[in-house]
């Protein structure tokens, strides 16, 4: 039996989280450790670990996730001034929980390149 899922049990509400946005394929939530004045992070209900486990059978899925993180990011007021979405990925990548989520980041200049 594989380990219970965090984010899996954050879209089922099992856990509590700060919700933006939800819909039946998508979830978004506030970062418990926000790296910015706004930091969001939205994910798909299905269980994918990374960006490398998505199939081309999750085309659609990784495109309304891109299109959830850029309405939320105008919603939070951030398209004018510009904001950041990224998807960390593997140790490199700095992922630490195993489960796709796009950061949505915004609400100061952020800098380039990231650590
Ligand atoms: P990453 O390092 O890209 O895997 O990002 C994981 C993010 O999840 C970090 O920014 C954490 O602050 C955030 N995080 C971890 N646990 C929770 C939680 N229970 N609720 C909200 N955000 C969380
Ligand atoms: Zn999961």
């Amino acid at each position: 039996m594989t380990d219970p899922c965090l984010f899996c049990a954050i879209a089922a509400g099992q856990i509590p989280s700060q919700s933006v946005y939800s819909d039946d394929h998508v979830y978004a939530f506030h970062d418990i450790n926000p790296a910015a004045p706004t930091h969001i992070l939205v994910i798909p209900r299905k269980h994918l670990s990374s960006v490398c486990d998505a199939g081309p059978d999750d085309e659609a899925l990784m495109g309304k996730l891109l299109l959830a993180g850029q309405q939320i990011a105008r919603d939070q007021g951030l398209a004018a001034d510009g904001f950041r979405l990224v998807i960390n990925t593997g140790d490199n990548g700095g992922q630490t929980v195993h489960h796709i989520h796009l950061h949505v980041l915004g609400g100061r200049q952020l800098t380039w390149p990231p650590g």
